[in-house]
């Protein structure tokens, strides 16, 4: 304050004692005219300090604030510091939405904040995804000239219902979303919007698979069971023992069937648990085909010609059981799905870019090429009777895709309907080792 104080009074006392003395030197006109132009002179001074000022008041950036003389130089240092600080508030506060709207663009969920009308303020790039809003066109409008389903609308005025609301809408592709309305702030409204078409999916391949299994285990088991009553409810010696074998033979047939599916069912639901990681090791893929080769024409009878070629001799780093039993899947597809007579080849291939590739190539019937890209789903069958007939349970290739996808290695599928087919399994380089 004494800074601020000091010097104006100091030069105003001086000016005084200056006037006075001129005019007791002179005359007192003499002091007063000249005391009042230097007055003059000074408030000229302090009047340019004022226009500096205001100058800088219509662009009031912290690099151009007047640097000023005397008194004008504390007010100035003092405004500085006052922008300076305004500055690093601003830029905290704009840091901080940054950080804030990255949050909610980041969100796995769309979100969308309404005012108290229904308007559009704001939305993240998940709700333009889900709804199909557009950030500048639809700022300010009502969300329900945007997303106009009867459901949503009724949805929005009915602000008591605190269920989500299920919605299907066609995006890219139709989406099922779960919307839910929250309250936010004072009078805004939170719009949540959720993707579930995955989720649905799931719980339809749940409820599929389920209805499938029952589907599965039914006719055997009706089977089985019709024969039992029929025996139970014959007389005595009705039937002689040759009759009963072939009846039992049948029943027997039956029961394979189920322990079959049985088995198919707990490797499937041993592959997908989360608590069986892969056991990789290295081991010799030749004695490995080899055997599968040598189960192949046992499996055959020789009703078919089984050739096993390998170009490169490798270790392949996975698990040897696993692959033994996706590969032997396909050799026993290949020997089910070719009429008697037919060829069989087994390869195995590593090619220059490092990639090793076993692949499984027949003369049989061949595959239409609407099937193949659903081949690998739980039962799904192209053929349901000769599938069931050959002993086939509908989950072959679908294990033989699990274990595939735990070593990272793809199945390609080429056929032709009538004309046979070419199952390739193809496995990346770094699974491929050189023999010691
Ligand atoms: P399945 O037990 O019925 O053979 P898979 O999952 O092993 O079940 O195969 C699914 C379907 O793919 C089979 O039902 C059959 O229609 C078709 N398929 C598989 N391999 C071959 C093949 N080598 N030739 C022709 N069709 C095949």
């Amino acid at each position: 304050m004494l800074k601020f104080w000091g010097r104006p009074l100091s030069l105003l006392g001086s000016l005084s004692l200056l006037g006075l003395v001129l005019g007791w030197m002179t005359t007192p006109v003499v002091g007063l005219s000249i005391y009042s132009a230097i007055l003059l002179v000074l408030v000229g001074y302090h009047l340019r300090q004022l226009a500096a000022f205001k100058q800088w008041l219509a662009h009031p950036e912290l690099e151009s604030v007047p640097e000023g003389s005397g008194t004008w130089a504390l007010v100035f240092s003092a405004l500085r510091q006052q922008v300076k600080l305004r500055v690093q508030i601003q830029q905290r506060l704009h840091q901080e939405l940054t950080r804030f709207e990255r949050g909610w663009e980041a969100m796995p969920d769309g979100v969308v904040v309404l005012d108290k009308h229904g308007h559009v303020e704001w939305c993240n790039p998940k709700a333009q995804e889900h709804l199909g809003l557009d950030p500048q066109r639809d700022a300010g409008r009502q969300i329900t000239n945007v997303v106009r389903q009867p459901a949503f609308v009724s949805y929005l005025t009915h602000e008591s219902v605190q269920e989500p609301l299920l919605l299907r809408v066609n995006r890219v592709q139709p989406l099922l979303l779960s919307l839910q309305m929250v309250a936010f702030g004072e009078t805004q409204k939170l719009l949540i919007t959720r993707d579930i078409t995955d989720l649905e999916r799931a719980q339809l391949m749940r409820r599929d698979f389920v209805a499938n299994v029952s589907h599965e285990l039914r006719t055997p088991l009706t089977v089985v069971g019709g024969f039992l009553e029929t025996l139970l409810d014959m007389e005595d010696g009705a039937l002689e023992l040759g009759q009963m074998r072939q009846h039992w033979q049948i029943m027997l047939a039956q029961s394979q069937r189920m322990q079959r599916l049985v088995e198919d069912l707990l490797t499937l639901s041993k592959l997908e648990n989360e608590d069986h990681p892969l056991k990789d090791e290295p081991f010799a893929v030749v004695a490995l085909l080899e055997l599968i080769h040598r189960e192949g024409q046992s499996l055959s009878h020789g009703r078919h010609t089984l050739h096993l070629q390998i170009d490169t001799p490798v270790n392949l780093l996975g698990n040897r059981d696993e692959l033994h039993s996706a590969f032997g899947n396909l050799v026993s597809n290949a020997i089910r799905y070719t009429p008697e007579g037919g060829k069989i080849a087994l390869s195995w291939q590593v090619f220059a870019d490092g990639k090793g590739v076993f692949s499984v190539t027949d003369t049989g019937i061949g595959i239409a090429p609407q099937h193949i890209s659903r081949l690998t789903e739980r039962f799904y069958r192209v053929d349901r009777s000769r599938s069931r007939e050959t002993g086939g349970t509908g989950l072959g290739l679908a294990i033989v895709k699990h274990v595939l996808t735990r070593h990272q290695a793809g199945l390609h599928i080429d056929s032709e309907l009538g004309g046979g087919s070419t199952f390739s399994v193809e496995f990346p380089a770094q699974r491929i080792r050189a023999l010691e």
